[in-house]
């Protein structure tokens, strides 16, 4: 399919024009690039052996993406049989119901931050739906409270200084916040508290999964996500298919060199589950629904990925592991964030956009945004060529495929 990229570029490069404008996206990645390349550094050299093993992690994600069918067959018996509910989505659209069907209405749900989630628009779906939604992650909940979408994959509100934190968390907590970042994660701290252990429901997405245990491997810092996907009686997983892999060992290695490139010796927090609470103390008979949630839900979607594995330009780039590594090394994202972007960000999120969240309209113009330098590649723990994949995304806007 061709596009007409005048008028698709023209609101586009209004917002690019806007956000280099911007001082305080300036101020913000500056200060977020340094910080960046500086750890990363000091993490390699104390984990020499992570580029070896991005290496092993490359191969082993493109064996998975060639054996996705088997792979998530697989991993829905696993769930299964850990007393949990496996669901396959083929579409966004089928995801946000089965939630839904999980769901209902009026309940209180607390939500760990997704990129897949925001594919979705979920929590304005499931707000839509009479449901009230919090979202954990400090970074995610600044931007609920200012109706901003990420702007990072994972530091999502990079382009927010602790001063309009100040005034926003002042407005919604009806009292002064100072612009004191210690001050402002306590009183969110204090805030979410109650809401984990009043909440019906918890949904978070997953890192990498394993699909011969069930095993969803979550990284985080905060303890949110453990909160979040602990204390609610139903904790719903949110992942797509590309987060497959055989085994346990496997996920593992995914998941070191994920936090290492994200900037990582070792993250605060690994969390492993694959299903229900449970309890085996009394006469050693299994019971489910012990401290933890008493029912685990796992909606696997595919949604553009199966897709994408099909096209040997693009497949590639489902070896993503979204440790946001690339856009800190992007000439054009240091200038404008995530304008550049539609959902997801950067050189690889015009793939992703492409073929996942928004279709050629949305990809073509960050494909000519996208300055083909190359630095993401260099940075990339996959080595995903991006170059290569934004010249054959324009050439498909203007020829068609
Ligand atoms: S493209 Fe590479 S560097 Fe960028 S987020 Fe994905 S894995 Fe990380």
């Amino acid at each position: 399919m061709t596009v007409d990229l005048r008028k698709d570029f023209v609101e586009y490069a209004k917002s690019l024009n806007n956000a280099c404008a911007d001082t305080n996206i300036q101020k913000a990645l500056t200060r977020s690039v340094d910080a960046y390349r500086n750890t990363v550094a000091e993490t390699m050299e104390r984990f020499p052996h992570t580029p070896a093993l991005a290496e092993e992690v490359r191969e082993l994600k493109c064996q998975s993406m060639a054996n996705l069918d088997k792979l998530l067959e697989t991993a829905m018996a696993s769930v299964e049989r850990n007393k949990g509910k496996a669901f396959y989505a083929k579409d966004h659209q089928a995801a946000l119901e089965i939630a839904l069907g999980i769901i209902g209405t009026n309940k209180t749900i607390v939500k760990g931050k997704s990129m897949l989630g925001e594919e979705l628009h979920l929590r304005e779906y499931l707000e839509e739906k009479g449901n009230e939604v919090w979202e954990t992650d400090l970074g995610e909940f600044i931007l609920q409270l200012r109706k901003e979408r990420p702007m990072h994959i994972l530091s999502p509100s990079i382009h927010v200084p602790r001063e309009q934190v100040a005034e926003v968390f002042s407005k919604f907590f009806n009292k002064e916040v100072p612009p004191d970042i210690a001050e402002e994660v306590k009183v969110v701290r204090e805030f979410m508290r109650e809401k984990y252990f009043t909440a019906d429901i918890g949904i978070s997405g997953a890192n990498v999964v394993a699909a011969d245990t069930g095993a969803m491997v979550i990284i985080e810092n905060e303890g949110n996500v453990r909160l979040a996907t602990g204390a609610p009686p139903v904790h719903i997983v949110i992942v797509g298919v590309e987060k497959l892999v055989p085994t346990f060992q496997d996920a593992m290695k995914v998941a070191e060199v994920t936090w290492r490139y994200a900037q990582y010796g070792i993250p605060g927090y690994v969390n492993i589950v694959s299903g229900p609470s449970k309890t085996g103390d009394i006469e050693k008979v299994t019971t489910y629904g012990a401290h933890g949630p008493k029912e685990f839900y796992v909606i696997f979607v595919d949604s553009g990925r199966s897709e994408m594995a099909k096209q040997e330009k693009f497949s590639e780039a489902l070896n993503c592991l979204r440790c946001g590594g690339c856009m800190y090394e992007c000439p054009v994202f240091q200038v404008t964030a995530g304008h550049f972007g539609h959902i997801y960000m950067g050189g690889i999120g015009t793939i992703w956009t492409a073929f996942v969240s928004g279709g050629m309209e949305k990809a073509a113009p960050m494909a000519y945004s996208c300055l083909r330098c190359g630095r993401c590649v260099e940075r990339c723990p996959m080595s995903i060529n991006v170059p290569a994949m934004v010249g054959e995304l324009r050439k498909r806007s203007i020829y068609g495929e």
